[in-house]
């Protein structure tokens, strides 16, 4: 037995997310006294595949094939699943990104395994019963559910779980697979990254904006806050629809949903189709001018006031705080 880690890389590098996944499966890997192994796949220089030790990590898997430089769904489901019946891994832990998301359900079918995706706490292992804590009803909910199969995979919800250092240099051991032609039915042949800003479903600060704002034209200082903040922008989806912002940045039940340490909802009426995509987050901070508005409700922090009047200040305050700090 075993806990196997997919260390998942945007480009080579491997983010927040990963360490954060490789942390919450080492103590997974403790709670039933066992060993973590990681799997890379795709081109990470070899300093980063040893620092996984870092988090936790006690053995590198390495997949470097040119046929699997892309992510692709079934092909690196394969992999995974190849590489936890060949190291006796019977939970198999993956970041719940975008593509985390794809692999759990195809991990699920091939290793015959119970599945856990949008994991945000430890697994609670008592009387031989096995639950985890995850989010149901696109985050409206919480749900505990029971892993009865002897395989098991949980998808960690992003910013759910601390990043725990303590560990020193892991082994690297190059992991080769046949890579099956019926695994490619589809070829993502180039990514081209369409901003070089913080991507909004790992990014720790959000700043979004409604209808409040008016129009495109006053998104401005929207950005120039989340800037600041080293923030991603986001927005509601009537704002998207309208054409002021993309799709991309839209965020609830029918667009992205994020877990930041801290989102700042401007001009946002707090529908509860808007909360679905944000209720994981840490801290809500909501600027309204309607007192009334129902985003006050599930908000941590609350400024009732004029967001023309409101955001100059804030981004006075900030830029004023940061030229002292
Ligand atoms: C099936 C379905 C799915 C949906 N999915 C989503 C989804 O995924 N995401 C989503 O966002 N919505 C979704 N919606 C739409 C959702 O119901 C709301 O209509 C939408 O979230 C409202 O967007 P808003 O808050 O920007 O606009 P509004 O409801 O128009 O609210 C604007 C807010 O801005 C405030 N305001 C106005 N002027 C100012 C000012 N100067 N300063 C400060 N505050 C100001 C107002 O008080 C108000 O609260 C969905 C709806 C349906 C039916």
């Amino acid at each position: 037995m075993s806990v196997l880690i997919y260390a998942e890389n945007a480009g080579g590098k491997f983010k927040k997310s990963t360490f954060e996944a490789v942390s919450y499966a080492k103590a997974i890997a403790d709670q039933n006294k066992t060993n973590l192994i990681a799997i890379s796949i795709g081109d990470v220089a070899k300093d980063d595949l040893v620092a996984l030790g870092k988090y936790g990590a006690e053995k590198v898997l390495n997949v470097s094939n040119n046929k699997l430089k892309n992510f692709v769904n079934q092909a690196y489901a394969s992999v995974i699943a190849e590489a936890a019946n060949a190291n006796g891994a019977d939970i198999v832990v993956l970041s719940n990104s975008f593509s985390g998301r794809g692999l759990a359900p195809r991990l699920g079918v091939k290793l015959q395994a119970g599945v856990a995706d949008g994991a945000v706490a430890l697994p609670e292992q008592n009387g031989g019963k096995f639950t985890v804590k995850k989010t149901a009803f696109s985050g409206k909910a919480f749900a505990v559910v029971e892993l009865t199969s002897a395989n098991k995979v949980i998808a960690l919800t992003p910013n759910a779980y601390k990043v725990v250092e303590g560990g020193s240099a892991a082994p690297v051991e190059d992991f080769s697979v046949e890579a099956k032609a019926s695994d490619f039915k589809e070829l993502i042949k180039d990514i081209v990254r369409s901003t070089d800003k913080v991507s909004l479903p790992d990014a720790e600060i959000v700043v979004s904006a409604g209808r409040g704002l008016k129009g495109p034209e006053n998104w401005g200082m929207i950005e120039e806050l989340a800037d600041l903040l080293g923030a991603a922008t986001a927005c509601s989806k009537p704002v998207s629809d309208a054409g002021w912002r993309p799709h991309s940045e839209h965020v609830g039940q029918t667009g992205i949903a994020v877990s930041p340490n801290l989102y700042i909802a401007i001009g946002i009426s707090g529908a509860i189709q808007h909360l679905a995509g944000i209720s994981s987050s840490k801290v809500i901070v909501v600027i309204n001018k309607d007192a009334e508005a129902p985003f006050f409700k599930v908000a941590d922090y609350g400024i009732v006031g004029d967001a023309f009047e409101v955001l100059p200040k804030l981004i006075a305050a900030v830029k004023e705080y940061k030229a002292s700090a």
